[in-house]
């Protein structure tokens, strides 16, 4: 079992870039709408639209400066172990 889960609440995504930024492995930035997307994850969609993007991984590795500089905090780190958000 993956030790961490991510999770990109994207429609508060207000398209900043700096996930790609500091993260461009796992975050990149969406030419359709220009909010990013969580490389490789599950989109979780309702009417149509994403409303979340999952991604389980053993080690957070660039996730966490991702998600410490998101602006509007859309970005969560879930400890699978516990299941604390840490972020
Ligand atoms: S840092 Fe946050 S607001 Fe900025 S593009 Fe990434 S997810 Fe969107």
């Amino acid at each position: 079992m993956a030790n961490w889960k991510i999770e990109h609440d994207r429609p508060g995504c207000i398209a900043c870039g700096a996930c790609a930024a500091v993260s461009p492995d796992f975050w990149t930035m969406s030419p359709a709408d220009g909010k990013s997307d969580l490389v490789g994850s599950k989109h979780i969609e309702e009417n149509g639209e994403i409303v979340r993007e999952e991604l389980e991984l053993d080690d957070l590795k660039s996730n966490k400066e991702a998600a410490d500089c998101c602006p509007v905090n859309v970005i969560h780190l879930i400890d699978k172990k516990t299941g604390q958000r840490i972020i």
